[in-house]
């Protein structure tokens, strides 16, 4: 159980970050929301967490890729909440296109939100599990990081270099008891990848399904809840990558 534990959360208020939110409020985490656009759905988790499992939680609007904007976000959370005992950066965005005419806006939009973003919280939440002594952050990466893909340079850098970061920060912060850990979902149902043609991968995913985000939020949770696994990438893609 995570009673009395506070979890920050971006990206949290739709798609595979709400289900993470919710996993981790069965386990009685407290949970800030971080959300940029998804306003009404973020406040309407928020009253659903708090009504449905008793755990307090609050929503922040927050542009992941602003450093001086996650600096001011941290500091509400932690006047809010006192604490933040476990990280999440699910924040993501896709902005797919072939390297031989992706625009530098294209590149660098993605690398500001899926890498520069985590840095952002890693770099103002760290100080606070610094103090805590104490803490577990977990980066959505993705097996793209992993395998690369066609059309998508972009975003395959960025969640390539968040694995680099997760082992970055685990070998750097290990001798303060904070673990950092990546999860690198498959092909996941959500609105990401609802222009996707499921049925051409299918034959390729061992368990012949697309994956849920309740499958990422599982092994969100194990991680959160883990005391000796740091540096690690925790595949969750059906067995796509095999
Ligand atoms: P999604 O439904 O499109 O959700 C993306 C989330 O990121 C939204 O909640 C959005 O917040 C947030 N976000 C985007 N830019 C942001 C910014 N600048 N600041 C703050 N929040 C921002 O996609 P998803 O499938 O749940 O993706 C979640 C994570 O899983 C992403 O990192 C994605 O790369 C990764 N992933 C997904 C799959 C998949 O198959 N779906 C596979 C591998 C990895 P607002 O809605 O509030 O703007």
């Amino acid at each position: 159980m995570l009673s009395g534990r506070v979890a920050l959360v971006t990206g949290g208020a739709k798609g595979i970050g709400k289900a993470i939110c919710i996993a981790l409020a069965k386990r009685n985490a407290n949970i800030a929301i971080i959300y940029q656009n998804s306003e009404s759905d973020a406040s309407s988790l928020a009253s659903h967490l708090n009504n449905e499992y008793s755990v307090k939680a609050a929503c922040y609007k927050c542009d992941v890729s602003s450093f001086d904007q996650v600096k001011e976000t941290i500091k509400s959370v932690k006047a809010d909440f006192n604490a933040i005992d476990i990280l999440v950066n699910n924040a993501g965005v896709t902005s797919d296109g072939l390297i031989a005419s992706m625009s530098e806006d294209s590149f660098d939009s993605v690398i500001s939100t899926n890498l520069k973003g985590a840095f952002n919280l890693i770099r103002h939440v760290s100080p606070i599990m610094i103090r805590q002594r104490g803490g577990n952050i977990i980066n959505i990466s993705s097996v793209v990081g992993l395998y690369g893909n066609v059309g998508q340079a972009n975003y395959a850098a960025s969640k390539a270099g968040l694995i680099g970061l997760t082992k970055s920060v685990a070998k750097e912060l290990g001798k303060r008891n904070i673990k950092c850990n990546a999860v690198a979902p498959g092909f996941i149902a959500t609105d990401m990848t609802k222009n996707l043609e499921e049925s051409a991968l299918l034959n390729a995913i061992a368990l012949q399904r697309v994956g849920r985000a309740e499958d990422v939020a599982e092994a969100v949770t194990f991680l959160a809840t883990s005391s000796y696994i740091t540096g690690s990438v925790i595949s969750v893609d059906g067995g796509l990558s095999i």
